[in-house]
Order: structure tokens, then C-alpha cells, then sequence
């Protein structure tokens, strides 16, 4: 019997609530878009959801900001990056990460990563040790967590400045600790295909005072920093405050309006994600030739996409599955390929960083795939692209 094609969109994201959207006419009406064009002692939306957003992380600070990539930039200036320094990061990442060390003038080391897609902590130490790099940003990508207590003996030993890149696990934690508060700073991205959607945006946190002044000043406060919602005491910023220059890269109030109804709903959106992706997970787990990351028990993620290998295949059957799923309705990425295609995750195609060798890496994307989880989908829509998914891997697992 053949199977019936999947005709939901991967790219189609819930709309924003009735209650954000009030919020933003609000904004709207008073014509105060400016996180800092306020009356009197009033807290913009910018500065509420500074105050909200680091209580929800359980970090001291928070600044909201332009992008997620713009957060991790802003982060290694803020942290002491120099010209020309080295900062080791995942080979497995999106391209605003090694866009954002080299915005910031750095050198990004790739490390490789494992076949359950974390960094390979072996590669790690190495690493850290010939190349005596001073920064490590780590990207959750796909939202798989490293064993951070190993990654944090390697930081400890090394003396590794930590930054985390949480696009993808904004919401996660590893056993009690939500992740983005293990190292210096945690950067996430409200851009719409992430956990929170206002279009484009990024938040930072971090406990560190002087840190947070810095990147606050980065950011463009107009020495209105006291204004903020979640930021230092103002003679934290006395010798900052000349010396850090204005890289424009603020929130607006619009923004802030619409974050701030769907932060509340977050924990509720990661059961929700999760549901899905233990659907599919189960699903493909069955199929002999598929293999789905293993993931650690203190590991709480959020399963807002879902990667899975099929170990030996060849290029050219890769793009032979791609096919037979995408006439199916089913989208799947596949980082193997040479030209970046939509969104580029392949270090091969970041020309502007000096090549490097990353044969075992190179080995595991060339048979990973990747497919989205939205919301929108329903259950019986996760059982449905799984059995395309499944069908496809048939045709090509039985020849
Ligand atoms: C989306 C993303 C970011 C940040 O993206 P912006 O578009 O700059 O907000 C960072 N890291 C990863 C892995 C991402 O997928």
C-alpha cells in the first residue's frame, strides 16, 4: 500500500497569542518603540523582560538584545576576547557561531564532535592544551547537551572561559541546572525558529557584574544603563562606562511585548515539544540502520527538532533519500552536503576560518539528518512523517 504524501509545513510556527498581541497594540499605541523612551520611573517591556527572563534563568543579570548572534558576540568582546585570539567551539554548529568570534575578532578552533552530536571531550582537552586558548564557546546544537560535569573538570583544568551558545536549549537543564548558567554567560535567540518567537532578538545573562556592564555599554545604553530591568549597580559601570564603545544592538519595546506573554507559556511549549519528539524518536529507534542520539539521563531537553544517522550511506544515496522524502512532503536537512543549501552548519563552507581537519566529524555529517518539530504539528502528524521517514529509509536500507 503506498503511503500518503505529508502536506504540513516545516517552517510554520505557532501564531502569537491573543494576550502578546494586545501587548504589542499597546506598545504600539503609545508610540514608545525605544527601550529607553520612557515616562517618569516606568520599566519598559525591554527591561521587564530583562527582569523576567533572568529570574526564569535564575541568573542575576540579563540584557535583551538584536540577535542571538549579536548575544555571543557581545559576550567574548564583553569577556576580554582580543584580535586575532583563538576561541575553540563545535564543528557541529550553525554559522552565527563561528560569524559571531569572528565578529568579535576572534579564531574559531573546531573541536570535533561525537556521533551523539556533543563535543568530543578528548578533542576538547587536546585542543584546549596545544592551542592554550583562553574561550570556549559551546553550542548546545540541536539542543544535546554535552556530560557537563566532565565539560566542567576540562573548563576548571584549563581555566577555559565559558560562554554557551542555548539557542536550542533555552528551557533545558542538566540534572537541577538550567543550561546556559554553567559558564560566564548564556546566549539565546528569540529569532522565529527557536523557543521563543518575536521575529529576531537574543538575550544574555550572566552573574558577573563587570561582564554584564560591558556588554551593556556594547550593546548601546546611551549611558541610560540604569534604566535596565536585570543589570549591575550603577558604579559597576564607573570605569566601564568611557571605555567599552557603542555597538549597537538593542531590543525594542515591540519585541519585548511579544516575549514576555510567551515566556510564561515556555515549560508548557517544552512538554509539548517533547511529546513530539519521543513520538518520533520511539519510531525510528525501531527501524534497524537508523540511529537516534543517546541522550544522558540528567539531561532535560527540549525536543524541538530531531537529528537521526543512517551510518554508511553514500552521498549519493543521501541525496536519493532526501528526494524520496521531500516528494513525500517530508523536509529533512542533511549536513553531508558540499554547498551550503538554505543554512549552512558544514564547516567546509565557513571559508573565511582557516581550514581544518575534522575527519571524524566529517564522517558523522556526512550520514546525519535533521528535521524540525513545530508546534503546529500534531501527534498524529509526528506518526505520519515518521512512517514517510521509515519508508523512504526501506527503499533504501533493503536494496
Ligand atoms: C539560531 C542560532 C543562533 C542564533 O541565531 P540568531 O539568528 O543570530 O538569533 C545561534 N546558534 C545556533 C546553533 C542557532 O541555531
Amino acid at each position: 500500500m503506498a503511503i500518503k504524501a505529508f502536506s504540513r509545513p516545516f517552517t510554520q510556527q505557532e501564531s502569537i497569542s491573543q494576550e502578546a498581541i494586545d501587548a504589542a497594540v499597546e506598545v504600539l499605541k503609545s508610540g514608545r518603540l525605544h527601550r529607553y523612551n520612557t515616562v517618569e520611573d516606568e520599566l519598559s517591556e525591554v527591561s521587564l523582560l530583562e527582569q523576567e527572563y533572568a529570574n526564569y534563568q535564575g541568573s542575576k543579570y540579563c540584557l535583551a538584545c538584536a540577535s542571538g548572534g549579536y548575544a555571543m558576540s557581545v559576550a567574548l568582546r564583553a569577556a576580554g576576547l582580543q584580535p586575532g585570539e583563538s576561541v575553540l567551539t563545535n564543528t557541529f554548529t550553525l554559522a552565527p557561531v563561528p560569524g559571531s568570534i569572528s565578529n568579535a575578532g576572534g579564531k574559531p578552533i573546531f573541536i570535533e564532535i561525537t556521533k551523539d552530536l556533543v563535543l568530543d571531550l578528548d578533542d576538547l582537552s587536546k585542543k584546549a592544551n596545544s592551542s592554550g586558548a583562553r574561550f570556549l564557546l559551546i553550542s548546545h546544537m540541536r539542543g544535546h547537551l554535552v556530560d557537563m560535569d566532565q565539560l566542567m573538570k576540562i573548563v576548571n583544568e584549563n581555566n577555559l572561559i565559558l560562554i554557551e551558545d542555548c539557542a536550542h536549549t533555552m528551557g533545558a537543564q542538566w540534572g537541577k541546572q538550567k543550561s546556559g548558567n554553567f559558564g560566564l554567560a548564556g546566549c539565546f535567540s528569540t529569532q522565529t525558529y527557536k523557543h521563543l518567537n518575536s521575529g529576531e532578538g537574543g538575550l544574555l545573562t550572566s552573574n558577573d557584574e563587570e561582564f554584564m556592564a560591558r556588554a551593556i555599554i556594547y550593546s548601546g545604553s546611551y549611558m541610560l544603563y540604569e534604566r535596565h530591568g536585570a543589570s549591575p549597580k550603577a558604579e559597576v559601570f564607573e570605569n566601564i562606562r568611557l571605555e567599552t564603545p557603542n555597538y549597537s544592538g538593542r531590543m525594542d519595546n515591540l519585541r519585548a511585548s511579544i516575549l514576555r506573554p510567551q515566556l510564561g507559556n515556555l515549560d508548557n511549549n517544552v512538554e509539548r515539544w517533547n511529546e513530539r519528539y519521543q513520538l518520533v524518536e520511539s519510531k525510528l529507534r525501531q527501524v534497524k540502520g537508523i540511529e537516534v542520539p543517546v541522550r544522558f539521563k540528567e539531561e532535560r531537553y527540549v525536543g524541538s527538532s530531531i537529528q537521526f544517522r543512517i551510518p554508511g550511506i553514500s552521498n549519493s544515496e543521501a541525496k536519493t533519500f532526501i528526494e524520496s522524502n521531500k516528494k513525500l512532503g517530508v523536509e529533512l536537512k542533511w549536513f553531508g552536503n558540499d554547498d551550503p543549501n538554505g543554512f549552512t552548519s558544514n564547516h567546509k563552507s565557513w571559508k573565511y576560518v582557516s581550514s581544518q581537519e575534522l575527519k571524524k566529524s566529517d564522517e558523522i555529517l556526512s550520514c546525519l539528518f535533521d528535521l524540525r518539530l513545530p508546534l503546529t504539528f500534531t501527534l498524529v502528524d509526528c506518526s505520519h512523517l515518521s512512517e514517510v521517514i521509515i519508508e523512504c529509509a526501506g527503499q533504501l536500507l533493503d536494496q
